[in-house]
């Protein structure tokens, strides 16, 4: 039970056991959440963004250095000078909120020419900004479907691509994960002229694997005359010729219905953004309740994520400069002996086949100054677990080797431990 009586974690006193009507991996969360050691929200940044700072422990606030490894900021640009620079300019201007959604007049320039650019890049006639990410992809699906419509869903989406399909009541099918024969068989089954299909998967999933095989997916859907969503989260910025993602890196944009991503992740702000045709755009416009009635993205977020998609349009050392340090990780990660599985992308996942072992890892590692995360149970199978470590420009080099050895001595200093404990004890 928590030992401290810092008042972020009064509210957090949730016995796991009062909430037996919950499921499974609610369950487990509130042991996270009650577990000292392990709590995903006990850590504070104090100082310094992105790669590294001073990171707190609000158990026992202790401060302390540390190289970060859990941010998706894969361009490092939330630490751009020309991109703070407009920031604080547009605070400056219009002040910090916009206070009201676009439809009543919130929006500035930044917002109409943010959604211009973003859809020249993207390959797109349009495109509509919402708040979050996760609202883009609400607002899309609930907004272009309705409850007599089938939406057909890869297995390893995102939450916010389910959550859009259940608001909008649409039938919800979800396909093997990157399988496109599987996927074959639910359109065949699902077809009907009198209703419309959407299949909808990422350009690239988090969980430490390359590129996912869009062009077979993509025309697998259009067989069916099904329209298709990528969601560009992971791939927006760094995949395809001036960062313009997945769809574009395998030349299927035109075949692409809505390209998505997130403002918070390559573009270092906060925001989403699905481009599209101009009459899908309209409907969204004209229909997704997560767009009409939610306020518009902050001046300086949207300051922020115009200056860095101009940069990342033009610029291709940051792109450079991720992959180097991308390639290196891997490379020395793997000749350390630690499988990474099968991808090839700045999410670097070594697996480990006992998941407390690598909570008790993941600890120890934030002792030596370096912040990671784990990955367990329902993305991997239950009690196995990975190490999550999200590679971006930021990071050098020289960040890759001391977390490389500071993994090495916590796994041999977890190791003592465990043959320490008597056979049959838990
Ligand atoms: N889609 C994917 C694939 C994501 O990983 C995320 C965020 N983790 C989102 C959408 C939501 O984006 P945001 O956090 O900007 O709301």
């Amino acid at each position: 039970h928590i030992q401290s009586s810092h008042p972020t974690f009064q509210a957090a006193k949730v016995s796991a056991w009062s909430a037996p009507d919950k499921s499974k991996l609610v369950q487990e969360v509130l042991h996270l959440v009650n577990d000292q050691r392990r709590n995903p929200y006990s850590k504070v940044l104090r100082t310094g963004s992105a790669t590294r700072g001073m990171v707190a422990d609000a158990y026992n606030d202790e401060e302390q250095e540390a190289i970060i490894w859990t941010t998706n900021l894969y361009l490092g640009l939330n630490r751009d000078e020309e991109v703070i620079r407009e920031a604080t300019k547009a605070v400056q201007e219009f002040g910090t909120g916009m206070g009201t959604s676009a439809a009543a007049s919130g929006m500035t320039d930044h917002h109409l020419q943010f959604e211009k650019e973003f859809a020249e890049l993207t390959g797109k006639p349009s495109a509509c900004l919402f708040p979050t990410g996760y609202t883009a992809n609400v607002g899309a699906v609930a907004g272009i479907l309705g409850k007599n419509d089938v939406v057909i869903i890869d297995q390893l989406c995102h939450a916010s691509i389910v959550d859009g399909a259940r608001l909008c009541g649409a039938t919800i099918r979800s396909f093997q994960h990157n399988n496109a024969a599987d996927l074959e068989a639910i359109l065949k089954s699902e077809a009907s002229p009198y209703r419309t299909m959407m299949v909808v998967l990422e350009g690239v999933y988090s969980m430490g694997e390359g590129a996912a095989p869009v062009a077979e997916i993509v025309h697998t859907a259009k067989k069916y005359d099904a329209l298709v969503l990528v969601d560009e989260a992971h791939s927006f910025g760094f995949y395809g010729d001036r960062g313009a993602g997945i769809c574009a890196a395998q030349g299927i944009t035109e075949k692409v219905d809505f390209i998505m991503t997130t403002l918070s992740k390559a573009l270092g702000s906060l925001g989403g953004v699905v481009a599209a045709s101009q009459e899908h755009v309209d409907l969204m416009k004209s229909s997704s309740r997560a767009y009409i009635f939610q306020a518009s993205i902050s001046p300086a977020d949207m300051a922020a994520a115009l200056t860095s998609l101009r940069r990342l349009r033009s610029d291709d050392n940051l792109r450079q400069r991720l992959w180097d340090t991308t390639r290196y990780m891997r490379q020395q990660f793997t000749e350390a002996g630690y499988d990474l599985g099968t991808g090839d992308g700045p999410i670097v996942t070594p697996h480990f086949s006992n998941k407390d072992k690598l909570y008790a890892i993941v600890q120890s590692m934030y002792k030596r100054g370096i912040q990671t995360s784990a990955v367990t149970y329902p993305i991997v199978e239950s009690g196995r677990g990975r190490l999550r470590l999200i590679c971006s420009a930021a990071h050098t080099k020289e960040d890759v080797d001391k977390t490389l050895a500071a993994l090495i001595e916590a796994e041999r200093e977890v190791d003592e431990l465990l043959a320490a404990i008597p056979a049959g004890t838990e």
